[in-house]
């Protein structure tokens, strides 16, 4: 494993317009969460964060919309800004995260500059109807395959603390090790009283031993991300992730809560003693 630590930063370019019924999703027009709303992030706005992201040592920065998968509209919208990404920042590598894709929308996806795609399982299969009914969980491994068929870099990971059985996070960890992703983004679920699920009943040191059991069961990984969660999850044992086998974080905002300032990550990044990978296979 690479003990580099790789950050990445997630740009919500469209926010809180989807239709499915996620339990554990801000975003879904259903739950009237109060967040910020919007079709379509400005092309300026996009990219002073992708600027502010590298300039702070993000080598990923992943383009998200809020919907269940990809439509021409999305797709040219994605393909745009990855062509001015590539040529303002070729050293970023970009990431889409746009829901379920068929593998010609991937290639597309490809051609402009998208590197790496980002859909994750979420939890297990048998879990899965529980927390959303609007779509299935084989749709959502079936984009994973995809992507791999597209020869995109594929990240895939999952939430933990909606309510699964270990035997449901164990199920996720073994569909996600069959998939061969090079990154495994581990969520945390970050309540919000506007959802319907309870909040999430793990204690940190269940979480962090989530973490090395994430790393133990997907060991050809490459990276192991803690992404959303994370500070409200870990608060000031968050260093811990790193020895439980986290070799990746996600700085800054998340798509609708809050990160750390990427300065103070940089810091704990520094006083741990951690390099930051400034390269990347
Ligand atoms: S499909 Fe994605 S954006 Fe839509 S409600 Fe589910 S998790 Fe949220």
């Amino acid at each position: 494993m690479n003990q580099k630590i790789f950050l990445c930063s997630i740009c919500n370019i469209n926010s809180g317009t989807c239709n499915e019924d996620c339990k554990f999703c801000s975003q879904s027009v259903r739950y009237k969460a109060d967040i910020e709303r919007y079709k379509q992030k400005e092309m300026s706005l996009i990219l002073k964060e992708a600027h502010n992201a590298y300039s702070n040592g993000a080598l990923g920065f992943c383009l998200v919309t809020s919907d269940k998968g990809l439509n021409d509209k999305t797709l040219s919208f994605v393909c745009s800004i990855a062509e001015v990404l590539t040529k303002e920042l070729p050293e970023l590598r970009l990431i889409a995260c746009n829901g379920t894709a068929t593998i010609e929308q991937l290639l597309t996806l490809k051609s402009s500059g998208i590197k790496a795609y980002n859909h994750n399982l979420e939890t297990s299969r048998d879990f899965y109807p529980k927390i959303c009914t609007t779509h299935p969980w084989d749709e959502r491994y079936e984009t994973c395959q995809n992507v791999n068929s597209a020869g995109l870099v594929l990240i895939s990971g999952g939430i933990f603390g909606l309510g699964e059985s270990y035997e449901d996070r164990v199920s996720m960890l073994k569909s996600l090790e069959s998939l061969k992703p090079t990154s495994v983004p581990i969520n945390f679920y970050h309540h919000n009283e506007a959802l319907e699920l309870s909040p999430n009943p793990l204690s940190v040191d269940e979480a962090l031993s989530l973490i090395k059991l994430t790393r133990e069961m997907i060991p050809d990984a490459q990276r192991v991300m803690v992404a959303g969660g994370r500070e409200l999850m870990f608060g000031d044992r968050e260093s811990e992730i790193f020895s439980h086998g986290a070799n990746s974080i996600v700085i800054g905002n998340y798509l609708t809560t809050s990160g750390k300032a990427m300065q103070r990550d940089l810091e704990m990044l520094k006083s741990l003693n951690l390099d930051i990978a400034s390269s990347v296979k």
